[in-house]
């Protein structure tokens, strides 16, 4: 995966983040009115700062994806993005457009579904 890649990736799972914090309330319509509507808060000082003030109930299904999307984000800067955690093959990009914070190739997602994992 090259750099353009990574950065696209990267933006669709900030996206997605900053969705899921508007839906848990953390944000507020109307902030962040600047460039593309990120809220200037989370552009600047990126992310981390930001969530260790927040009590994220994890139990919460947001809050399931918020890790995710977390994990992804590491993946991302540690050069493993893309590839299902489980067989270690590269996951399609189709699916990484569509769920960004994917863990596992559509297999293995299909195989933990069924073992109800
Ligand atoms: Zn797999």
């Amino acid at each position: 995966m090259n750099k353009k890649e990574k950065a696209y990736y990267m933006d669709l799972l900030n996206r997605e983040k900053e969705r899921i914090f508007k839906n848990l309330g953390y944000l507020r319509e109307g902030i962040g009115s600047g460039e593309k509507g990120i809220p200037t808060h989370i552009a600047d000082h990126g992310t981390d700062e930001f969530e260790k003030g927040l009590d994220i109930d994890v139990s919460d299904a947001e809050g399931k994806i918020l890790n995710k999307i977390n994990a992804a984000i590491e993946k991302i800067s540690g050069n493993k993005y893309g590839v299902c955690d489980e067989c270690g093959k590269d996951i399609p990009k189709s699916r990484l457009k569509a769920l960004p914070y994917a863990k596992y190739c559509i297999r293995c997602q299909r195989e933990k579904e069924k073992s109800g994992v």
